[in-house]
């Protein structure tokens, strides 16, 4: 984990994952790999309710990897995260924001639990509001929320939201275009979660539980290969992009151990084993020694160390790469 967050420390993802049992709650550290895939890098098992949580996490966090402390971009976190301001003095270089649609949500909540009138038109402002491109249409989306919603609802707002508008707002909080996957990635984690935990439980039950899951066939099982075998099939010539295929479509169930050697990558089997290199491009297996295209033990090592399955580089001329390499086609 900590070696993940050394390699992709840009954009972290911050959220209480679940509640283990009365008393405890679980929070997780996601960072996003090579491969646009959520990747845990810390947990935190927490009371319930503990103010100050944050900052604890993202302190202790920067304590075991000093070396991210300049190099986080973006922290997203979901909308109960509290204690926003101290973040950015632990990581400067940092931005910090809060997943919008989950402020939208509690918007909408408390909109629901207040009975308001005119609730759809006030859900229409909130998203305006969130959606906008520039604080004069903030604030003129907010002259009109003033002059629609009762003074309860109102009061919340500003005491809640408006004061933290800097982190959930379009124009302060979110760069232009840029698609933030927080839900996606904690969704994908909370599905992963549900194969090792089932609360309520024990404390090291948990433990447990959480440390079984850092196993590569986990991250294998998860996989979807299709995006992948796509690239390659419109890089590669049939032949290639068929064997490519075929390697891929078996990278979901392998079951091996990986162990990081000086050598390279060991992938232990039950029967056998094959060693990855170093720099995760050829491997010791006989597909990879017929054909010198990336195998499905390359593939593995890769996605666990969250370097990208799909990399032209991987592809060896001779085995004819329809673009940006014309005498490679001339030979396929
Ligand atoms: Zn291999």
């Amino acid at each position: 984990m900590r070696e993940l967050v050394q390699r992709f420390p840009a954009r972290l993802f911050l959220e209480r994952a679940t509640c283990l049992n009365a008393d405890f709650e679980l929070h997780t550290v996601l960072c996003q790999d090579g491969n646009g895939r959520s990747r845990e890098v810390a947990y935190c098992l927490a009371r319930q309710g503990l103010p100050d949580l944050l900052i604890f996490m993202v302190a202790s966090l920067v304590q075991s990897v000093p070396d991210i402390k300049l190099q986080v971009k973006v922290v997203t976190v979901g909308a109960d995260a509290m204690g926003f301001e101290a973040v950015e003095e632990v990581l400067p270089c940092a931005k910090l924001q809060i997943c919008r649609l989950q402020v939208l949500e509690a918007l909408y909540r408390k909109a629901c639990d207040l009975f308001l009138p005119k609730e759809g038109q006030i859900h229409n402002l909130l998203l305006n509001m969130s959606n906008a491109n520039s604080p004069r249409v903030y604030s003129q989306y907010l002259n009109c929320l003033e002059d629609v919603a009762p003074l309860p609802f109102l009061q919340y707002f500003l005491e809640c939201w408006h004061p933290h508008r800097s982190l959930w707002v379009e124009c302060w909080a979110f760069e232009k275009n840029q698609e933030c996957s927080f839900l996606d990635h904690f969704s994908a984690h909370r599905r992963k979660l549900l194969t090792v935990l089932t609360p309520p439980m024990a404390l090291p039950a948990c433990v447990q539980g959480l440390l079984d899951l850092q196993t590569l066939p986990v991250e294998t099982a998860m996989l979807n290969v299709a995006p992948v075998t796509q690239l390659y099939h419109t890089t590669c010539l049939p032949d290639s992009s068929d064997l490519l295929a075929e390697e891929l479509d078996l990278v979901p169930q392998v079951h091996y151990k990986l162990k990081d050697t000086s050598d390279g990558y060991l992938l232990e089997g039950s029967n056998c084993s094959f060693l990855v290199s170093q720099d995760l491009a050829t491997c010791s297996c006989s597909i990879y020694g017929a054909h010198q295209l990336p195998c499905r033990h390359i593939f593995a090592a890769r996605l666990w160390m969250g370097e990208p399955l799909f990399d032209p580089n991987l592809l060896p001329s001779s085995q004819g790469v329809l673009h940006d390499d014309a005498e490679g086609q001339g030979e396929g």
